[in-house]
């Protein structure tokens, strides 16, 4: 298929460079291809970049039948444009729409529209260390219609959005609070698909969290509340007594990609990652022997943030004396490394825009 391109004739001013945060400036294009039943996806292009215009029946409105991505665009030293495993962005994108019965998208042809939209907006790309572009594909149902069934209409968007770096003071280990009141998926639901319906249900439990002064929040299993699922927007490791440990995929997690390259990097250094159940109590009584060296999440947008604080049930510990580990600092320099071109890429995680 051919992506058809039409710029936009009134380029928007591009941000500082300096003060960009996270998701609040858009560049001047989108990409957009819509699906309709028996014909599949047609009609990819590139157009200026503007709202949308929606039927307010369609039925993303209603049920929430939406899946989304989130990987980044750096811009190396040398000035090219590199993106991290983008195929394993669209491989999850078939995995999240298998659950929610949206139609697959070919990864290739997913890969080449991140690539052609990324190209057209290359100028968007920040170039100040720590900065990036975040590349924000997503998918929603569009048949104007109340009954509840699959949409047989939907559109594949991706938006961009440049990013300031996202630790611009030095990385300062987060407060984490352990939430076991709501839980956010259970085995057999929506946790393991990158749904927006996932990010709903965990709205109530971060607002509490946040006023509470803690940044994010631990999940637990939705039925005992007893394992540690993950973090936020994370996935979380830990080190126990020199052994790196992360929650086994069991249906409800998400599969993080930075979680993935982070257990096949320190694998490939030696350190083996033990993947398994691990329990809130387990983690607590490690603190109390003095055994939990570390803990940390990973996910796109930060790589890894470093956990300082455990609160549950009104019982805080601490790890590592609030400081980042040598694992985690470890993981942080090589995954940045290879991300800005910095670094040789020895497995070949890293694919060429330009
Ligand atoms: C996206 C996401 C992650 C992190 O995945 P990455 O591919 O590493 O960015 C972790 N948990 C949840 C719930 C997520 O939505």
């Amino acid at each position: 298929m051919n992506i058809s391109i039409t710029k936009t004739t009134n380029p928007k001013q591009k941000p500082d460079q300096n003060d960009l945060g996270f998701g609040q400036y858009f560049t001047d294009h989108m990409f957009i291809m819509d699906y309709t039943e028996g014909k599949g996806w047609h009609d990819p292009r590139i157009v200026p970049y503007a709202p949308l215009e929606l039927d307010p029946s369609c039925m993303v409105l209603h049920y929430g039948q939406a899946i989304f991505e989130g990987l980044k665009a750096y811009k190396t030293s040398k000035g090219e444009i590199l993106l991290f495993r983008p195929e394993k962005n669209m491989e999850r994108v078939n995995s999240s729409n298998d659950r929610l019965v949206i139609p697959r998208i070919d990864v290739d042809f997913g890969v080449k529209a991140i690539k052609e939209l990324v190209k057209v907006d290359v100028d968007w790309i920040p170039d100040a260390p720590g900065t990036s572009l975040y590349i924000r594909p997503f998918i929603i149902a569009t048949d104007p219609y109340l009954g509840v069934r699959p949409s047989n209409t939907y559109k594949f968007i991706i938006i961009l959005s440049p990013v300031g770096a996202y630790y611009k003071e030095g990385i300062n280990p987060v407060k984490i609070y352990v939430e076991s009141n709501y839980v956010r998926a259970v085995k057999g639901g929506l946790g393991y698909a990158k749904t927006v319906a996932n990010y709903a249900s965990s709205l109530k439990a971060q607002v509490e969290a946040k006023h509470s002064g803690y940044t994010q929040v631990l999940w637990l299993d939705g039925i005992e509340k007893k394992y540690i699922e993950e973090v936020g927007t994370m996935n979380v490791f830990f080190k126990i007594d020199g052994e790196i440990i992360t929650p086994s995929l069991e249906g409800s997690i998400l599969p993080g990609i930075t979680r993935m390259s982070t257990i096949e990097l320190l694998k490939k250094s030696g350190i083996p990652v033990t993947e398994r159940r691990i329990s809130i109590e387990e983690l607590y009584a490690a603190h109390a022997a003095g055994k939990l060296d570390e803990a940390f999440g990973t996910g796109t947008a930060a790589v890894i943030s470093p956990i300082g604080e455990f609160n549950w049930n009104e019982n805080s510990i601490t790890v590592n004396e609030g400081k980042i580990g040598p694992v985690a600092s470890k993981v942080y320099e090589t995954i940045t490394g290879i991300q800005s071109g910095d670094m040789e890429d020895a497995f070949g995680w890293t694919q060429k825009v330009l």
